[in-house]
């Protein structure tokens, strides 16, 4: 058994892919898009929608177990696959993930984890109706397919008037939270072992991910409570993978669970540079040994992201940092076109 199906072939499936081949593990791609990052690197590659069926079982024969790069993708899809093959995450977990009022009321619903005030929002009179619940002062997001502030809506003093027009189907509303820090631990889980990766300090713009700082700087306790919360939602859902999760740090020092990635995450990217074993590289461990192994960190840096136009600057930086391009067709505003690695 040495096949692994990735489904998505951006920059996650890249790096996927990548530690895949230093194990000795053959790739295959399902992509929805022509141009994906990953193209150069895996062994196989089948392009199509996810509802075509042909194409996924001719993905589905091409590997022995598999795993995502996103969440966002439709459940019937990963059904299909897991009627025959292994899928890590398991498909309930994706289902979870995807979708953001089940996966706070799946996390409220664990013992000691607390994630901001929320409210399902189905249309303009649930958010007249729920808007003083938050102080009116809150963030309107939809549940579903939302990413890097996609489908996102900051409400400041009440004032709700604009949203008249939109179509408020399947959305939250969510408190805004005035927090310190914004902090995120990812945890890999096979049948005999977990491990966690450092709290590392994510900084955002505009709601996208713009630099990452490992290690977070932060007091023992808030570290070693945060390490205990995402070890026990990974036990909680039966993990076997790994898993992101991006909590707010407090000002009084509680945690509130922002989200869960149940795949390698950006925030994770420093691990490629200061750890023995990066989180693509444990994922794979989890997958084709059973066991994660722990990850040895050193030293310190930052990861920042480079967004949209910063890409043509990206010579310059070359010189300076180590740089990882994520091979992009091309430059959009938000679209995050590749990394860079700084010792600090
Ligand atoms: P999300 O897509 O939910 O992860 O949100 C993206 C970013 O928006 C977060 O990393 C925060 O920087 C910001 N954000 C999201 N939700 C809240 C909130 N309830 N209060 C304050 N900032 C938030």
């Amino acid at each position: 058994m040495n096949n692994l199906g990735i489904i998505g072939g951006g920059q996650l499936g890249m790096f996927i892919c990548k530690a895949a081949k230093r194990l000795g593990i053959k790739t295959s791609i399902f992509s929805e898009i022509e141009d994906f990052s990953a193209k150069k690197f895996c062994d196989q590659y089948f392009i199509g929608k996810f509802n075509d069926l042909e194409i996924l079982e001719n993905f589905i024969r091409s590997a022995d177990v598999f795993t995502i790069e996103t969440e966002n993708i439709p459940f019937d899809f990963l059904n299909i696959i897991s009627k025959t093959k292994k899928i890590f995450p398991e498909p309930k977990i994706v289902k979870i993930c995807q979708n953001r009022l089940k996966e706070k009321v799946f996390l409220n619903s664990l013992k000691n984890i607390k994630t901001a005030k929320f409210y399902p929002i189905n249309n303009f009179k649930d958010l007249e109706k729920n808007i003083g619940l938050v102080n009116n002062n809150g963030i309107l997001k939809t549940s579903e397919l939302g990413y890097d502030g996609k489908g996102q809506y900051k409400i400041n003093d009440g004032k709700i008037g604009e949203f008249k027009k939109l179509n408020l189907k399947n959305f939250i509303l969510e408190e805004f939270l005035d927090f310190r820090k914004e902090i995120s631990v990812i945890v890999c889980r096979g049948s005999k072992k977990v491990i966690s990766y450092p709290v590392v300090e994510n900084i955002h713009k505009n709601a996208i991910l713009r630099e990452t700082i490992y290690p977070a700087e932060l007091n023992d306790k808030v570290s070693k409570k945060a390490t205990q919360i995402a070890t026990q939602i990974a036990n909680e859902i039966n993990l076997n993978g790994i898993l992101a999760v991006e909590m707010f740090l407090m000002k009084n020092e509680t945690i509130l669970i922002n989200e869960l990635a149940p795949r390698p995450h950006n925030s994770g990217h420093w691990t490629m540079d200061y750890c023995k074993i990066s989180q693509f590289h444990n994922l794979i461990n989890t997958i084709f040994f059973k066991t994660p192994k722990h990850p040895i960190p050193s030293g310190s840096c930052k990861m920042v992201n480079v967004i949209g136009d910063d890409f043509l600057k990206k010579n310059q930086l070359e010189e300076k940092f180590k740089f990882y391009n994520y091979f992009k067709k091309e430059i959009k505003s938000t679209r995050k076109m590749g990394h860079y690695i700084i010792k600090i």
